[in-house]
């Protein structure tokens, strides 16, 4: 059975904005900039050492300086945030992004609010997310922003339209929800207490789905036409990687929708290089 939904390819994307981040990244040292991007470590966590290290390679596939610094579990707070301090005033750094979880010993907003907002390429740091909110310039949180790339790239009008973003986390839920409402759509929020979730989703022109449950998202839960973006990463019982929404059920429904994997996860990791690369050109502005 062909599915009826147009995919949003993460990856097609994400090799075409990489390739202008690249050109801009080579302008950009033809001035004697190089942008650079510092990713650190703490601890062993498996998965995070796969996210670190596809984001180092992604930066030097653009063009882009990046260093990873990877420390043991052990690290104290006081010594992680001497080092932060000290990539905040390293010139050859414009990014800087902390591998998120820390070891439970170390303060994970405290850490974040220690890095330069210049350098929040992350989106993470309270005035980032309060520039977010009162719509001023600032760094936005990668995965919301690769969303929204997505889509613009399909050309997709959100003024008068109804966004239904399930997930209120700050690092996706809530920051999507401001992006969505910027662009004029009317938003609404469903989290774990939402007592009709079906109800929200079938009045929706555009679903988030960003939860971290398999199957969150159905066909019988989705309006014809709907424009559908799975963000979650889930593993299903054969081990396979499977976002929030039952693909091939919802893509008989919706008019187009993104894959798992192959959708929002390369945007992600797309959009650190952009904010990044700004980063960088913002320093080379003011040099
Ligand atoms: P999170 O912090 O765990 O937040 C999950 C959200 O889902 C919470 O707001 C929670 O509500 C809500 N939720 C839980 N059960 C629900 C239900 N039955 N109905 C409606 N909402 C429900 O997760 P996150 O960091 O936002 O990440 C979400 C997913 O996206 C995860 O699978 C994560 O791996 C994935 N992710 C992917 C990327 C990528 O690059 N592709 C990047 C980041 C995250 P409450 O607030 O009420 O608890």
């Amino acid at each position: 059975m062909s599915a009826a939904a147009q995919l949003i390819d993460g990856v097609a994307l994400s090799r075409q904005l990489r390739s202008e981040v690249a050109t801009r990244a080579s302008a950009l040292k033809a001035k004697g900039v190089t942008p650079g991007l510092a990713v650190v470590l703490v601890g062993e966590n498996s998965a995070s050492q796969v996210y670190v290290r596809n984001k180092v390679k992604a930066c030097q596939e653009s063009g882009l300086h990046s260093v990873l610094e990877q420390y043991p579990a052990t690290t104290s707070e006081d010594a992680l945030l001497a080092r932060i301090d000290a990539l905040n005033r390293d010139p050859a750094i414009h990014g800087i992004l902390v591998q998120l979880p820390l070891p439970a010993h170390i303060d994970a907003q405290k850490v974040i609010e220690a890095i330069s907002p210049a350098k929040d390429v992350d989106g993470f740091h309270v005035s980032s997310a309060g520039a977010l909110m009162v719509g001023q310039a600032g760094f936005w949180p990668c995965t919301p922003y690769g969303c929204m790339k997505m889509l613009d790239s399909i050309g997709y009008e959100l003024k008068g339209k109804h966004a239904v973003v399930i997930g209120r986390s700050n690092i996706v839920g809530k920051p999507m929800a401001l992006m969505l409402l910027q662009k004029n759509a009317t938003v609404t929020i469903c989290h774990s207490a939402t007592a009709d979730l079906k109800a929200m989703t079938l009045q929706a022109d555009v679903i988030v789905a960003a939860v971290g449950k398999l199957n969150i998202l159905t066909a019988d839960m989705v309006k014809p036409g709907a424009v559908v973006i799975d963000v979650g990463m889930n593993r299903n019982a054969q081990g396979k990687l499977c976002g929030d929404v039952d693909f091939d059920g919802v893509s008989q429904v919706a008019s187009h929708i993104t894959p798992v994997p192959g959708g929002v996860g390369p945007m992600t990791i797309t959009m650190l290089l952009v904010n990044t690369l700004e980063a960088a050109e913002k320093v080379a502005l003011v040099n």
